[in-house]
């Protein structure tokens, strides 16, 4: 009998899931994936895109050019009821409540952001969690020095030519160095802005940067960053921020009208409405990815909580929510499901990560691969080699390589492109008879 299995979530955990799946059980599994967009994106890339190094465009996928004979569903995932074996998702235009069945069901919706803990956070503050994210950020710092190269009020340019990301991860740190390069690059276009009025200040709240990194990398990068002249504030927090000034816990008051909130990862709202086990607001399952208490709901990638050891207490027994792990999961869950459908012993998932990079931008990076470091330009062409390889579907590589050599030789664009919708209503006719749903309808 043909097993339908169904994956929520088109990011790393679920496209290769439904990769895997299709290689080893081919004609024995229907596989359909439900996600948001229609296309894949790479969280890594997102720094790169807001800086401007790559568009857009190039560096997402679609779902459909990635997966042979697994069907796509672009909707919205509302539910789960594991006694019926169904999923609600709204889709289409009208938001049409849809009732989807499954064999087997692989959740891997990822993680988002809450910044609600900070008053006025989530206002105020961008995050770097989709393609959107980083493509508002990058047109709003060319606004922002628009702006400052025609306003005749200092303190207006002050606060506009103030820069602030929060956070001093991954993310945090690729985020300010891209940042900083996309500014420092378009400068020479904007005569009535010096260098020395730029303010870039990166916020951490523990005692360094990069903490999933060797201390010596940390270092490196902190002095890099520092060289390049961004402003790093290690042990401070944020205490609130408005549209015109981020309060530190330090009791700085920093005038500015860009704050990147790169901090308050969460698990995939959805998650919290479904009755399922969770701990720290992710999905518990076993060694071998099945939720607890089911025998057909598995959970991979940032929004599961994996233990990589039997009774796994300590933060470090469990999976981390990475791109690198979340690839390795779906394809152990792929081996477990086909084993799960053959009345097969289940294995439990052991990883040890290969190594972790980050680029700092303008030509230099940070690496450990294979428990050897490396830094500055090796680091960074190493990062570029890693992502260009990992990176699904051929085209897209092509793209992105394309976008990082005229990025080498020409110019950084400036061109702000976005979609206006100035209207704050909107109108929709109808006919009589029409059936209307709107958010929250069943
Ligand atoms: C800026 C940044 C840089 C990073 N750099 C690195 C790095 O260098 N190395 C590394 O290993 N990891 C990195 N990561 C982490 C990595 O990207 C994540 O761990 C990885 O994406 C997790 O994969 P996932 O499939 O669990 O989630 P995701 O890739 O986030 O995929 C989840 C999918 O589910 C969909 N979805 C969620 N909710 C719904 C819903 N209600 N309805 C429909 N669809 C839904 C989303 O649209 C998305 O497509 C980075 C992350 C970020 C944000």
């Amino acid at each position: 009998m043909v097993r339908r299995v169904l994956i929520l979530g088109g990011g790393f955990a679920g496209l290769y899931a439904a990769r895997n799946i299709q290689k080893l059980m081919g004609h024995d599994v229907e596989i359909e994936v439900v996600n948001r967009e229609n296309y894949f994106v790479f969280q890594p890339l997102l720094p790169e895109i807001a800086g401007g190094a790559i568009s857009a465009i190039n560096a997402v996928s679609p779902l459909r050019f990635l997966t042979k004979a697994i069907s796509i569903r672009k909707a919205e995932i509302d539910s789960i009821d594991p006694v019926a074996q169904t999923v609600t998702v709204f889709q289409g235009v009208q938001r049409r409540p849809t009732i989807l069945n499954y064999d087997d069901l692989v959740i891997a919706v990822g993680s988002g952001s809450n910044l609600s803990k900070t008053p006025g956070l989530s206002e105020h503050a961008f995050t770097m969690k989709t393609l959107s994210d980083a493509q508002r950020l990058r047109a709003h710092i060319i606004e922002r020095l628009e702006h400052a190269d025609i306003t005749r009020l200092p303190e207006v340019k002050k606060g506009t030519l103030t820069f602030s990301v929060i956070g001093g991860g991954f993310s945090g740190v690729e985020t300010v160095g891209e940042i900083k390069e996309l500014i420092d690059r378009s400068l020479r276009y904007y005569p009535n802005i010096c260098a020395s009025e730029i303010r870039v200040v990166l916020l951490e709240f523990s005692e360094r940067i990069l903490s999933e990194m060797p201390e010596s990398l940390a270092k490196y990068a902190h002095a890099n960053l520092e060289k390049r002249g961004i402003e790093i504030q290690l042990g401070v927090g944020v205490v609130e921020a408005t549209g015109t000034q981020l309060v530190t816990s330090a009791d700085e008051v920093i005038d500015t009208r860009t704050i990147v909130a790169t901090i308050g990862n969460t698990p995939s709202a959805i998650i919290a409405n479904m009755p399922l086990h969770l701990q720290h607001g992710r999905i518990l399952v076993d060694q071998d990815f099945r939720a607890k208490g089911y025998e057909n709901i598995w959970s991979i990638g940032d929004c599961a909580l994996i233990p990589m050891q039997e009774n796994s207490g300590e933060r470090e027994n469990f999976a981390p929510p990475t791109a690198q792990f979340a690839v390795r999961e779906a394809a152990h869950l792929a081996m477990n499901l086909k084993a799960a459908s053959e009345q097969m012993p289940l294995k439990p998932f052991q990883y040890k990560s290969k190594g972790a990079l980050a680029s700092l931008g303008a030509g230099c990076g940070v690496a450990q691969v294979f428990g050897l470091k490396f830094t500055g330009r090796v680091a960074w062409l190493l990062w570029r080699v890693y992502y260009i390889a990992f990176l699904p579907g051929m085209q897209t590589r092509i793209s992105v390589l394309w976008n990082w050599l005229m990025d080498g030789f020409s110019r950084r664009s400036v061109v702000q492109i976005t979609a206006q919708n100035n209207s704050e209503t909107r109108h929709v006719l109808y006919r009589a008879g029409d059936r209307i749903y709107e958010n929250g309808s069943r």
